[in-house]
């Protein structure tokens, strides 16, 4: 019964948290003034300053549960023990139970190649494989952009980013930044521990010795048996040690067989690992990304009665190395660019008081370094009503055309 008082206590809070997904956040000194009038309001601070640890210690007995449920902060790309994370557990828990999880019909890239089709159809355009070097500042206000191929183009309103905050003063030139406001960029915490994803093209979908159930699923999730053991996993990240045994495995075929020839299939093996590896750093992921890849299929292996090479036609290894590098804005191959932790969190993402604002005139950031963070969740809504009553332009009417 614990766990139902449990989703009833979290589904309470899920509108006020929903609500803050697609809004500016309030700044912590109006949002704690605000949760201070009521007890349960009080409760709810402290929710948010504990780990997800704590939270499960709050509520449960059953190890085996509390896995489960603190694999989502590290879902996150937050170790479950770190202080201030217990609200990635009463925020996932109900949001999946009320809304579910879902995937695009095609794979993520059809979800930016709608929005594109939007933006095309609006009069905007899109240019790709264009990396911009510069922002053009003049008196400290943004002017426009500098292509690496040397071409400029100019903005006649704005000029939003959603590169790393890291790269802020790299983009406008460290003259345009105040050194307080760069130092303070430098000391922002990346998250705890990385990923490394693999994809496989398969004959057949994994055939799990654990029953039809599982096979039902598009994602199944591995944990070790003991608590301790899980736990002692996100200490091993932080000292640059890898681990395989712990995948998340999702076959998307098997709800959207559009994403392989008929019959055929797709899976991704994803595991959380390290960015500094202990022996040799980051640049050791070109040397042992594959032999890594092949321990955690040999994980899924042990489970399944069909994975071996027979039904592999082909697979790509994305170390954390690699996606630093396919996606320059994921510095040390951090999708949440930072790391979601409270004091990272809402108003104090990027960096308290700034917002979506840097010290550079009109030019504005959003994305994962900003509220609410990475993840494909239309966090975009918040920044752009940020920036649009900047630019006074009413969000409202703007919503309503
Ligand atoms: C392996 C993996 C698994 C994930 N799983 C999930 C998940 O299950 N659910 C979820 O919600 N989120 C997930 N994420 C996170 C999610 O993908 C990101 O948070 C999201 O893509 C951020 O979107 P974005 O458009 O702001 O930025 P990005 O997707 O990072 O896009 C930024 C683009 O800008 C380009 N760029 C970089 N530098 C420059 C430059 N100087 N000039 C021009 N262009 C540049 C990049 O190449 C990239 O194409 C996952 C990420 C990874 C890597």
């Amino acid at each position: 019964m614990q766990h139902k008082k449990f989703y009833e206590w979290s589904i309470k809070l899920l509108d006020v948290l929903i609500e803050g997904l697609f809004n500016p956040p309030p700044t912590f000194g109006t949002l704690f003034s605000l949760l201070e009038q009521s007890d349960e309001g009080r409760s709810l601070i402290r929710s948010l300053m504990i780990s997800g640890v704590d939270i499960c210690d709050d509520w449960f007995e059953s190890p085996e549960l509390k896995i489960a449920l603190t694999k989502f902060c590290a879902e996150d790309l937050i170790s479950p023990r770190t202080k201030g994370t217990g609200f990635v557990i009463f925020s996932l828990i109900p949001l999946m139970h009320k809304y579910g999880g879902g995937i695009a019909v095609g794979g993520s890239g059809a979800l930016s190649e709608a929005m594109g089709r939007c933006i095309l159809h609006h009069g905007g355009t899109i240019l790709t494989s264009s990396p911009v070097e510069k922002v053009i500042v003049t008196s400290g206000t943004a002017k426009g952009i500098v292509l690496r191929s040397g071409e400029e183009i100019l903005a006649e309103k704005a000029v939003i980013s959603n590169l790393h905050a890291k790269q802020i003063p790299f983009l406008v030139g460290a003259e345009n930044v105040p050194e307080a406001y760069a130092n303070s960029l430098i000391n922002l915490n990346q998250s705890s521990h990385r990923s490394i994803c693999t994809g496989y093209a398969l004959h057949e979908a994994p055939n799990f010795t654990g029953g039809d159930e599982i096979n039902e699923s598009c994602t199944v999730t591995f944990a070790t048996r003991s608590y301790e053991e899980f736990l002692r996993i996100y200490d091993d990240y932080e000292y640059g040690y890898t681990h395989t045994e712990m995948p998340i495995i999702t076959c998307q075929t098997r709800i959207d067989p559009t994403r392989a020839p008929k019959g055929k299939h797709t899976m991704h093996l994803f595991h959380h690992e390290p960015y500094q590896l202990a022996d040799g750093g980051a640049a050791r992921w070109d040397e042992i990304g594959e032999e890594i890849a092949d321990g955690i299929l040999h994980a899924l292996q042990k489970q399944t009665t069909n994975m071996g090479p027979d039904n592999i036609i082909g697979r790509w290894v994305e170390t954390p190395l690699d996606l630093e590098r396919r996606n320059p804005a994921m510095i040390g191959g951090d999708y949440n660019h930072i790391g979601r932790y409270l004091h990272q969190m809402m108003a104090n993402r990027y960096l308290p008081g700034w917002g979506y604002k840097t010290p550079v005139e009109r030019f504005w950031m959003c994305g994962p370094s900003t509220h609410p963070g990475g993840s494909v969740c239309g966090g975009g809504r918040a920044a752009v009503q940020a920036i649009m009553e900047e630019l006074g332009i009413d969000f409202e009417k703007v919503i309503e055309r």
